[in-house]
């Protein structure tokens, strides 16, 4: 970042008050504040309370107000219903509007973003976390729909916006599921760029969606499901393209739409989203060969995971040949070469190429992961790419999940990321703000996650670094081995802990092959169990050889005869994504960020259920009174100097009706007249900053008689 970063809430433009805001404003801030609470946490007179922001969410959700502020973070609770809130009036009312005009929406952290990019030439970005079901995606796509309504648009430019709508249905199709916590659950993390003109127009964009869950393609828990995708072909696709893919119009023939044992769920129609899908696919780019060859690849999937092994001596091979005809023609590659690929492994004994045959469970293993393999890295093409300009505003979400397999590892780790950006923002910005308007910053103490980032990803003698090297080393390494290495190497560390290492109370629930990380958010144990083979996700050369010469399109994109050639070892999962959170890192900092945090009020889907133990912890654990403290340890409150003028000189003979000299000067004669106390507030340069709410609510309710 540049010496001259400037926080979002100083790019706001002067504006008139309109009469809308003022109502609006004060409705749902000040008057009517013990009914529908305070807009802003920052004007809660007991703003160290837990109990006091936990009560002031219950008040404004209980009027449907899902939104509140802690100064320019949006905190959005789900309603799980819908609310009349998100129509075309709303967007227009947020249009180019000061944050606390208006009642707090998306809509506002939104347009906000825009502006500050437009006037202030600086890239923005917005992230959005929370945990699972808590509106995240639905927040996203909230935020495309406003820019998609609002920004100026041309021939052209519709394309844009379309496709940028569009390739939400896509990603959906491809990378959510459902999952005990949320029906629509996104197995992946999803950063979204979208490039403005000089006018302000969207003219591209590109998505990148990383770490997808691939594990689910070949297995689900009781009560999920594999992605959306593949009931929505079986469900949905017309009679001759399931004769031509070979697929039956029943989820239970396909073993790995079987695990879950969960083929319906009530809240979702496969059949009506099969046809936006197929829609949203021309939409971002994609032919009807495309479509093909896309649709060849989905059924193979399927087809793969039916492909049952038998075998005599330990040799495992392949007891029909139904499914290997289908994906011969599908994924276009020789049928006998596929089977050998299936039932051996290449080895490479004195110079000499040697086929080695696979016992029943390895080549099981070896076919799931090539289902895996081949979904995952078709995902990852699945964007529309789109590249022109440069200013950019990106969209991202994050995810907490309290779970405990490898892939939780990796999105918690991310998420510790995310949070120590956040701080690390957070209180620069504030001091920033403080610097600019030449007011003396006064430290806080807040608690920084640095220490349990360090711990996974220090190099040597990190989690991560101890993984690959177990998984590097040849001879008896394994998940195991793994485990008492972390034992050895991060054992005294305060934030981990193993069976072994724990006390009764804590041994009690843990399983003696789980690690457990006192993350920022909480405790969470991880099982070593597939960490290994995760973490190397090793696909057999003679696997990767067929899919090279396959001649399906997408598949070439995929697999690149390059990867064949190249001797060194491929990094592992965990340090590829160390390495691609790195860059987001640094591309995040480069930009201004704007927070959504979400909650989700109960476990149970339910609209209007407030489940105070369960908000609690989220409130906890994305740092929201640590943030409101940041806010609040200063001044709770500043205003530009013409909107406070604007809106209070009436209560000054000396300001009202037209003052005339400087705007500092009007603010001081304001507030001297009014009789705010030294100690109260601070005038900086543009701004005037005032300590407690009680004297703003004075202020304000002054006006009112
Ligand atoms: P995950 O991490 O599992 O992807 P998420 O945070 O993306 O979860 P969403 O899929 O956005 O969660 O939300 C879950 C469900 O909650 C939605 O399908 C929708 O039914 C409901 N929901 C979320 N936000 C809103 C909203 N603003 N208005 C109405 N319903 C909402
Ligand atoms: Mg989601």
């Amino acid at each position: 970042m540049t010496d001259k970063v400037s926080h979002l809430v100083l790019s706001v433009l002067p504006q008139v008050v309109s009469t809308d805001g003022v109502r609006a404003m004060m409705e749902s801030a000040l008057t009517a504040r013990d009914r529908v609470g305070v807009q802003d946490f920052v004007l809660l007179e007991n703003f160290t309370s837990e109990a006091a922001f936990i009560e002031n969410l219950r008040k404004r959700f209980k009027e449907n107000l899902i939104y509140t502020y802690i100064g320019s973070v949006l905190v959005s609770v789900n309603p799980y219903k819908e609310l009349e809130i998100y129509t075309k009036n709303h967007m227009e009312r947020y249009r180019g509007v000061n944050f606390y005009e208006v009642s707090p929406h998306i809509y506002a952290v939104a347009d906000n973003s825009y502006r500050s990019m437009r006037s202030e030439r600086k890239d923005q970005c917005i992230l959005i976390s929370g945990e699972s079901g808590a509106g995240k995606t639905e927040a996203s796509k909230k935020i495309l729909q406003y820019y998609a309504v609002t920004c100026p648009a041309s021939e052209q430019v519709q394309t844009v916006k379309d496709r940028l709508l569009q390739s939400n249905p896509v990603l959906e199709a491809f990378g959510n599921a459902k999952t005990l916590r949320n029906d629509n659950s996104s197995r992946f993390g999803k950063y979204m760029d979208i490039q403005f003109d000089f006018k302000g127009a969207p003219v591209g964009g590109h998505i990148i969606n990383y770490l997808l869950e691939k594990s689910r393609v070949v297995h689900q828990n009781h009560g999920e499901r594999n992605f959306h995708i593949f009931y929505q072909l079986i469900e949905g696709g017309e009679e001759d393209l399931l004769r031509r893919l070979g697929l039956e119009r029943n989820p239970q023939q396909y073993q790995y739409l079987v695990k879950g044992n969960c083929p319906k769920v009530s809240s979702i129609n496969d059949r009506s989203d099969w046809k936006v899908v197929r829609k949203a696919l021309s939409v971002i780019g994609f032919n009807e060969d495309d479509v093909e060859e896309l649709l060849n690849i989905i059924a193979s999937v399927l087809h793969l995971g039916n492909v049952q092994y038998g075998g005599e001596e330990g040799n495992a091979c392949i007891t029909s040949d139904t499914q290997i005809k289908y994906l011969a023609r599908l994924l276009g590659v020789n049928g006998a070469v596929l089977t050998e690929a299936l039932t051996h492994k290449k080895i490479i004994a004195k110079g000499e190429e040697l086929m080695s045959p696979l016992n029943l469970e390895q080549a099981s293993s070896a076919r799931d992961a090539l289902s895996k393999a081949v979904y995952g890295r078709t995902f990852i093409i699945l964007k529309f790419k789109n590249t022109q300009q440069r200013s950019v505003d990106g969209l991202l979400s994050s995810h907490f999940y309290l779970c405990c397999s490898f892939e939780q590892f990796c999105i918690n780790y991310c998420n510790e990321k995310l949070q120590q950006l956040f701080i690390e923002l957070t209180l620069k910005s504030e001091q920033e703000e403080y610097e600019a308007e030449g007011i003396t910053w006064e430290p806080v103490q807040y608690f920084n996650n640095k220490i349990i980032c360090d711990l996974v990803e220090e190099k040597f003698k990190g989690i991560i670094s101890i993984l690959d090297e177990e998984c590097l080393r040849p001879g008896d390494a394994s998940d195991i081995t793994f485990l008492e290495k972390l034992e050895d190497i991060v054992g005294g560390h305060p934030h981990f802990v193993t069976h072994k290492l724990a006390d009764a109370k804590t041994r009690k629930v843990m399983g003696r092959d789980e690690f457990r990380l006192q993350h920022y958010a909480g405790e969470v144990n991880y099982n070593v169990n597939g960490f290994l083979d995760k973490n190397n996700d090793l696909l057999f050369r003679n696997l990767k050889e067929v899919m090279c010469m396959s001649e399906n399109k997408i598949l070439t994109q995929c697999f690149d005869r390059e990867e064949l050639s190249d001797k060194k070892r491929p990094d592992t999962v965990t340090t590829q994504f160390k390495a691609s959170l790195a860059k987001l890192m640094e591309i995040l900092m480069s930009k201004e960020p704007s927070y959504v945090r979400c909650i989700k009020p109960n476990d149970s889907k339910q609209a209007g259920r407030f489940d105070e133990v369960l908000i609690r912890h989220q409130v906890k654990y994305l740092g929201l009174m640590e943030n409101l403290r940041v806010r609040r340890a200063g001044f709770a409150y500043r205003r530009r100097y013409e909107v406070f003028l604007q809106r209070y000189k009436s209560l000054c003979p000396d300001t009202w009706p037209n003052w005339q000299g400087k705007l500092s000067e009007g603010v001081a004669v304001l507030v001297k007249h009014l009789g705010y106390k030294p100690e109260e507030y601070k005038l900086g340069r543009s701004k005037i900053f005032i300590r407690f709410p009680k004297t703003l609510f004075a202020t304000e309710d002054a006006l009112e008689t």
